[in-house]
């Protein structure tokens, strides 16, 4: 990445006073009918940070935000942007941008005039507007195309135009639904690193709401990982994917390994697990709490397990079943147990590629283990 995108380097733009930003939910509920779709959410987000909701549809993220935005009003608790309480503050008063998924638009003006709306509607003076239009434009890469309708642009530019407007007044945090979600996978993928350059740029706050694993995992300084309207798991990405708290988020995150069995015996922080079926047995780095006896999930990713000749086994098993993905080759391997794993290899010419049928070892660093409640 550019080196002038680091935070270090390129200060906060002007407009955005260093340390506004910070959002705060304590104690929030929504309901709809009997049902808490927001269940006692609490969670403090810092001043340029970029913090998402990730969760399954239905898990409350959109809620939230709308909570946030002053859209939707919260039954319980209190929300709080740069320590203020807003409760009683509409939203064109809490001053926050947002993207939506759908773009929002104005097809029928220029880009120019829509990026300009906002500035417009806070009565700014001519002068001020072109500057700060001229500086939103170039921060998304559009100056070449300010005369053009809107109508006339395609998806991604469409949507570079919603961000425009959502940052041209120097918001001191931006709200964005989904804000991808329309656009393909690779410019997707492109828009992913312009949104996060634009945000380390200007220093401002960004709540992120997306049901994409991988898009939270790449832009996000920390994510809120949602299930029936609670933080499931709070953490840094490679927080949340590497050391999931239970199978929940083991799974949302991406292809997990989830082993039953129990912990046989526990020594300096380091247990014994035997799965139930017999198939494995491994020392998994064991956090204070557990005990002998107390049964488990062992869990490990796909891509932790090594495929390996005899020599270096901790395991041997058969393939039964070899799935071509492309970049990656996804082995389930039947072990003696009866039970499974999921083991991915890169297609790189060095490593171990069996077929299906063949015997193959698996090896594996204790660290990439761990243990997960039985169930939550
Ligand atoms: P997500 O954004 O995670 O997909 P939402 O916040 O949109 O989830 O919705 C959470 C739950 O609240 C869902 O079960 C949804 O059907 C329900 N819900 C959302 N808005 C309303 C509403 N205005 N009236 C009734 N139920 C709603």
């Amino acid at each position: 990445m550019d080196a002038s995108a680091s935070p270090l380097v390129s200060p906060p733009a002007a407009g955005v006073a260093a340390g506004r930003g910070a959002i705060e939910l304590r104690g929030v509920i929504k309901r709809y009918g009997d049902e808490r779709v927001v269940d006692r959410l609490s969670l403090a987000i810092a001043p340029g940070e970029f913090f998402s909701l990730l969760g399954p549809s239905g898990s409350g993220k959109t809620t939230t935000l709308m909570m946030l935005a002053g859209f939707t009003e919260a039954d319980e608790g209190e929300i709080r942007i740069d320590g203020q309480d807003v409760a009683r503050t509409p939203p064109q008063r809490r001053g926050l941008g947002m993207v939506f998924q759908n773009y929002a638009v104005f097809p029928h003006m220029n880009v120019f005039d829509n990026i300009a709306f906002p500035l417009r509607a806070r009565g700014l003076p001519r002068a001020q507007i072109d500057t700060e239009v001229a500086r939103a434009l170039e921060l998304v890469q559009l100056q070449r195309h300010a005369a053009k309708y809107a109508r006339e642009l395609s998806g991604g530019q469409q949507q570079r135009v919603a961000i425009a407007r959502a940052i041209v007044y120097s918001p001191p945090a931006v709200l964005m639904d989904e804000p991808l979600g329309a656009l393909d996978k690779n410019l997707r993928y492109d828009m992913q690193a312009e949104i996060r350059e634009i945000q380390r740029r200007l220093g401002m706050t960004v709540v992120y709401v997306t049901h994409d694993q991988e898009e939270a995992l790449n832009m996000s300084d920390r994510i809120a990982i949602l299930e029936r309207g609670r933080i499931a798991q709070l953490g840094r990405p490679a927080e949340v994917y590497e050391r999931p708290v239970n199978r929940f988020v083991a799974q949302f995150l991406g292809e997990a390994n989830l082993v039953a069995g129990r912990v046989q015996a526990l020594e300096a922080g380091v247990a014994q697990f035997a799965a139930d079926d017999g198939g494995l047995r491994a020392s998994v780095p064991a956090a204070a709490g557990w005990a002998p006896g107390q049964a488990a999930l062992l869990f490990v990713r796909p891509e932790k397990l090594v495929l390996c000749g005899s020599g270096d086994a901790l395991l041997h098993a058969g393939v039964r079943r070899r799935s071509f993905l492309g970049g990656v080759i996804r082995y389930e391997l039947q072990l003696s147990g009866g039970g499974e794993l999921k083991v991915d290899v890169a297609n790189a010419a060095h490593a171990l590629r069996p077929e299906t049928g063949e015997r193959v070892g698996v090896r594996w660093r204790g660290a990439d283990l761990s243990l997960l409640p039985l169930d939550t």
